[in-house]
């Protein structure tokens, strides 16, 4: 028996026939595909080359590095992995210190630690939330190596600062661009500014290949090196150039590479990453307009964007007053078929920043934000009724 609001119709499909409404799902990260993804996996597929570093993976890293004007770009199978691979190129060593902000990613830190550094954890800009530069350089001590500037939700950092506070010590800037792709600072774009730089192509973010990431070396000197790390500590790359005779285990490495099946996923979403970028930032700035009452009303704080930077629309959160309000927001759009989140568990009170990790100064204002953000849904295939949607369902949870 069929259900009853179904009917065959005459050529034996089912067909729903009732006026039932259909209950609202907005994930919070909705999947968009630019259509080409399957054509390309298939020339994959019958190119026969499905291992790491084929054609797509080829055209994934031109594109990027053209893109970014840097000197190198490998992708990896995911923003973790680069950061990993960055931090063995950072040449961190046992009981090396690694400045980063508390309010980020945990694998910011792990690439850190994993190496038997010690992030050291400094506070956030109340209005950006990234890194706040002018408590960067009291940190720094005769065992710091580098700087890892978070580009929060796709919003650089001030990059100036950073960079002239690095070149001053001598230590090595490490963008995490995980969410800052096609997102720039003064007209450059992010992850091109530091020594190196990581992105995701996780699903969350906005370009995406379900798991992946890239590494982008902007100092020539670390090219070479960047490339036998990639290739599990041989100089394989080398080898099929033919500038060595043979093909050998030269130095420390693992499995970074990702299948040519992701690259070829990659290269259909790089090719629209523009498109996708302009979708986003017309939800983002639905929401910014629709917000800014809420400013002047209520205890509410909208994101903040210099206008030095150009942002990716990653994300669109609200500040509120306090966890209780942030849970009212939260479970009301669950309730009604919207998915809204929050993030980030500071690192530097969780039980293995305690463990591994330092603080220095105050971190008022990474402890003040983390309890109060409400991060709404952003895709590429939302639609403005969508946004709507969930902006009346804020107006309505914030009245109640
Ligand atoms: C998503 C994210 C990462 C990790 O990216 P993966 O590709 O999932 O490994 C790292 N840092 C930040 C800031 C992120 O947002």
């Amino acid at each position: 028996m069929l259900p009853k609001d179904l009917e065959v119709t005459h050529n034996g499909t089912t067909k729903n026939v009732t006026t039932k409404k259909v209950p609202t799902n907005i994930p919070f990260a909705k999947p968009y595909t630019t259509g080409k993804e399957l054509n390309y996996i298939y020339q994959a597929i019958a190119g026969g080359h499905t291992a790491g570093d084929g054609g797509f993976t080829k055209q994934c890293q031109a594109w990027l590095k053209d893109y970014l004007g840097s000197q190198k770009v490998l992708l990896t199978h995911s923003c973790t992995a680069a950061l990993e691979m960055a931090a063995i190129l950072a040449d961190i060593q046992p009981g090396d210190e690694v400045i980063m902000p508390s309010f980020t990613f945990v694998s910011t830190a792990n690439s850190v630690v994993l190496r038997g550094g010690i992030p050291v954890f400094v506070d956030i800009r109340p209005d950006t939330l990234n890194l706040d530069e002018t408590k960067v350089e009291a940190a720094i001590t005769s065992r710091t190596k580098a700087i890892i500037p978070v580009h929060y939700a796709g919003v650089g950092c001030e990059m100036d600062s950073i960079r002239a506070i690095a070149e001053s010590h001598g230590l090595l800037v490490i963008e995490d661009a995980a969410q800052a792709f096609v997102a720039s600072y003064k007209g450059q774009p992010l992850g091109s500014m530091g020594q190196m730089a990581a992105f995701s192509f996780h699903a969350t973010k906005n370009v995406v290949s379900g798991e992946g990431g890239a590494l982008v070396i902007n100092d020539p000197a670390l090219v070479e090196r960047a490339e036998i790390v990639w290739e599990k500590g041989t100089n394989r790359s080398q080898f099929f150039r033919g500038e060595v005779d043979k093909y050998t285990w030269v130095d420390i490495g693992s499995s970074y590479l990702p299948s040519d099946l992701i690259a070829a996923f990659l290269l259909a979403q790089l090719e629209n990453s523009q498109t996708i970028t302009l979708s986003r930032l017309e939800i983002w700035e639905h929401y910014h307009k629709a917000f800014a009452e809420l400013e002047s009303r209520l205890n509410i704080r909208r994101p903040y964007v210099p206008t030095d930077c150009q942002h990716n629309a990653h994300i669109y959160y609200l500040i509120v007053d306090g966890i209780e309000t942030r849970t009212e927001i939260l479970s009301y759009l669950k309730q009604n078929g919207v998915q809204a989140t929050f993030h980030y568990v500071p690192l530097h009170n969780a039980p293995a920043g305690l463990k591994y990790g330092r603080v220095y100064g105050d971190m008022s204002v990474t402890e003040a934000i983390c309890d109060r953000i409400v991060r709404l849904p952003v895709s590429a295939s939302l639609t403005q009724d969508d946004a709507d949607l969930v902006i009346s369902l804020v107006f309505q949870a914030l009245a109640s």
